[in-house]
């Protein structure tokens, strides 16, 4: 069965910074567990952030400049989490290369799996298009990364590779 990592949050993990998750119960979310083993991970857990944590933000509003050294990721109080953000990415991509996965289901908005729209950086609730820091990683290494608003595109993707 294919394999496709999934945000942990989606499958009801915990993890989010506020120490909730965003379990999907959707039908398309269903079909998509039937079809393919989900593999779930957490970027921020996984690069050693505590739950619950203080939100964070890019302040450029883009995964691709933190990669490409210009973005920083801050957090409420100030601290610069950047590290712990890129670590969790690099480990989100030695899982997909170790285990030979090529699609993922990211959280939309999160500064890590968000892949198309996130917060602005200016921490005013504001969203602007752009891609977190995971999300950002994965795709300059292939893996086609879609959020939980698109499974049905997932699934035709999936098909077309089986
Ligand atoms: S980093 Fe990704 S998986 Fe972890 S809580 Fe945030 S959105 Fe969910």
């Amino acid at each position: 069965m294919i394999k496709v990592l999934v945000s942990a949050c989606l499958m009801g993990e915990k993890v989010r910074y506020d120490g909730n998750d965003l379990r999907q119960t959707h039908k398309a979310f269903t079909t998509l567990e039937g079809k393919a083993q989900l593999v779930p991970f957490c970027p921020e857990v996984a690069g050693g952030l505590s739950t619950p944590r203080p939100p964070a933000e890019i302040d450029l509003a883009n995964g691709e400049s933190v990669w490409a050294g210009a973005g920083k990721v801050i957090a409420t109080t100030g601290s610069d989490v950047t590290d712990a953000f890129c670590e969790g990415a690099k480990k989100a991509l030695a899982i997909c290369q170790q285990q030979g996965i090529r699609f993922a289901l990211m959280t939309e908005s999160s500064p890590s799996c968000g892949s198309s729209l996130i917060y602005n950086g200016k921490f005013n609730g504001q969203k602007v298009s752009g891609e977190g820091v995971t999300t950002a990683l994965l795709r300059k290494n292939g893996i086609a990364v879609f959020s939980q608003n698109e499974v049905d595109a997932l699934l035709h993707a999936l098909k077309d590779c089986q």
